[in-house]
């Protein structure tokens, strides 16, 4: 585990090197055919299941195993998207979604919706951000979720949600639906409700699986409609104005995630390219020996590594409470910058790797091409690398 420096304790080594153990032995072998059917994910994530993978990071009061530390976490998904970011995405997708609820000592949420995911069973989780009108509006600082269409309204003991999601991971096969929604446009940050919704509820629906470019069918993309969808007003997270900067926290840590998710990506990329050109020549030299290609390789190793550097600095933040919380600007801006440079450094490494292994770099066989339509979505989703670098912007000064 040397690729994680100093800023790793031996315990979580001992967990990382086992993911990275699975990965080599359960993902590596398989992943043309997790690109060909949704069956073959499914194995590959009851075997993650049963290793413990879905407690991960879930509160053990209720069944769960605690993160050991940013730091970790955050490595963790390097690992796993090192093998297939799709997976890794469902993967963590639990705590993701059961985070805010976890931070908000939520009992009703984390007692009814979060605990069967404390399992060995595989359950499925769907963060459900994305509007048809834009991914990013609900997301954007500036517009403090004036721009969410989707509505609750309370009645009685019971929120009322009318709406429709486009794009959430997990949708339509995830038992619970955390819903970004407002009880009031005007309110602006104020309005801002996450209501949680378990899936059969009446008025709760799906469209088709969307057919993408990447993470095929390890991450199943479909729309979500509310029509008066009905759950107890428990399901809230926690209350107006709360419910924004536990969202923003959630976000925070999300661009976090997606950073080691991207460098997993791209030292998968690296690996592959340091093979490849050790077996092929010209001029009677392996092709990675020759000065030209050497120094092609050595730049992808050094943005990888300061990419992940970058990543473990700011998870390293996110460890201590003097940094503030990572919803706030200050590390919002920092988490959102590691995102966006390592989404650049995964895809000059995909590129380069191109470059480097001619047309067998665009083979399947190779799977450098995977990876490249694999990781574009990290760099495209909760927010891209617009919104990204407006955050980062946003650490060092408000833009209003
Ligand atoms: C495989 C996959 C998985 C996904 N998973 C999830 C998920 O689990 N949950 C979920 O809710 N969504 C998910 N999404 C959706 C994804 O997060 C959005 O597609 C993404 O946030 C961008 O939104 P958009 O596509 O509507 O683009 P738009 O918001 O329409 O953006 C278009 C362009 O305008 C720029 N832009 C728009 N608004 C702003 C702004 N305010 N500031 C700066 N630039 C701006 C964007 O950067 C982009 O360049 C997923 C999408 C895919 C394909």
């Amino acid at each position: 585990m040397k690729r994680y420096g100093a800023f790793i304790s031996e315990e979580s080594k001992a967990l990382l090197t086992n993911v990275r153990n699975f990965v080599d032995k359960e993902i590596l072998p398989v992943r043309v055919q997790l690109d060909e059917s949704r069956e073959a994910c499914e194995e590959v994530i009851d075997k993650l299941v049963k290793m413990g993978m879905q407690r991960y990071g879930l509160a053990p009061k209720y069944g769960g195993v605690q993160i050991g530390s940013a730091v970790e976490y955050v490595a963790v998904c390097e690992e796993l998207a090192r093998g297939d970011s799709g997976i890794a995405t469902e993967m963590t997708c639990p705590e993701w979604l059961f985070g805010p609820a976890m931070r908000a000592r939520n009992k009703v949420v984390l007692e009814n919706l979060m605990s069967p995911f404390c399992s060995d069973e595989r359950h499925t989780a769907c963060f459900a951000l994305t509007e048809p009108a834009g991914g990013c509006n609900g997301e954007d600082p500036t517009q403090r979720g004036m721009a969410l269409k989707t509505i609750a309204r309370l009645d009685g003991d019971e929120w009322v949600i009318n709406g429709s999601k486009r794009w959430p991971g997990g949708a339509g096969i995830a038992e619970v639906y955390g819903v970004l929604c407002t009880t009031d446009p005007s309110l602006g940050e104020e309005g801002v409700a996450l209501i949680y919704v378990p899936n059969g509820v009446p008025g709760l629906s799906f469209g088709k699986p969307e057919n993408k470019m990447g993470m095929r069918y390890s991450d199943i993309n479909a729309d979500v409609y509310l029509d008066n969808v009905r759950v107890p007003k428990e399901y809230r997270l926690a209350g107006p104005g709360q419910d924004w900067k536990l969202f923003r926290a959630a976000l925070s840590w999300g661009r976090l995630s997606s950073a080691g998710f991207a460098i997993g990506n791209a030292q998968a990329v690296l690996e592959i390219v340091i093979d490849y050109t050790a077996n092929r020549f010209y001029k009677g030299k392996a092709v990675r020996e020759h000065t030209l290609q050497a120094a092609m390789i050595a730049d992808m190793a050094i943005a990888i590594e300061s990419a992940r550097a970058y990543y473990l600095s700011v998870a390293s933040m996110f460890d201590r409470k003097e940094f503030g919380d990572p919803g706030e600007p200050y590390l919002m801006g920092k988490a959102s910058g590691a995102k966006v440079y390592a989404c650049d450094v995964a895809e000059m490494v995909c590129n380069r790797a191109m470059e480097l292994m001619g047309a067998y770099g665009y083979t399947k066989e190779y799977h450098v091409e995977k990876y490249l339509r694999d990781f574009k979505i990290i760099q495209i989703w909760e927010g891209g690398g617009q919104l990204g670098r407006l955050e980062a912007a946003m650490g060092y000064y408000p833009i209003p």
